[in-house]
């Protein structure tokens, strides 16, 4: 079994719910099983600023899933909930987006695959939620909560979990 880190983000349609049925989608229990979910976060938009805000999130997960093969899980979980990617700006409005943080200690720079995920340590609306369910956790060298001390995050807020 591996560890593998998540981050989900979304800002079309209901995205609280969007995102609970991608974590269901995404964790079968079996072959990906949920160990850790972070709450929901309210995050201003990145890059495109023009747009409505994101509801993300991150989740750590148990696979026997191979990184290549966690991705297409990944892609085809964003393609179930309606994703399109042939008409969908760079940085802009989006269903579900899962990208994958870290999967153990494992650095794969590859076409279509790098781990630990590139922008991790750029992105406040990443590290915010990481750091709730593993602050202690050393990727590439560095420690989520000091990494995300570096970080502009103001403007990130804690949504309620939906009862
Ligand atoms: P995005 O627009 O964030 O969904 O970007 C997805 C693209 O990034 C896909 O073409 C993936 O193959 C690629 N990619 C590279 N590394 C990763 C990663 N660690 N997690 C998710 N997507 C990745």
């Amino acid at each position: 079994m591996s560890e593998a880190l998540l981050a989900l983000g979304g800002n079309v349609g209901n995205s609280r719910a969007i995102l609970d049925r991608a974590v269901a989608l995404f964790c079968d229990g079996i072959a990906v099983r949920l160990t850790a979910r972070s709450s929901d976060y309210l995050t201003p938009p990145w890059g495109l600023k023009y747009q409505a805000p994101f509801v993300n999130l991150c989740i750590a997960v148990d696979t026997a899933l191979r990184p290549r093969d966690l991705l297409m899980r990944a892609q085809s979980v964003e393609l179930s909930l309606g994703r399109d990617r042939a008409h969908e700006k760079r940085w802009g409005p989006r269903t579900a987006d899962i990208d994958i943080l870290a999967y153990d200690d494992i650095e794969i720079d590859e076409l279509g695959l790098t781990l630990p995920h590139p922008y991790l340590f750029e992105r406040a609306f990443v590290l915010v939620p990481l750091a709730e369910i593993a602050p202690d956790r050393v990727i590439a060298g560095r420690k989520v909560i000091d990494a995300l001390a570096g970080l502009e995050a103001s403007g990130i807020e804690r949504l309620e979990p939906i009862l």
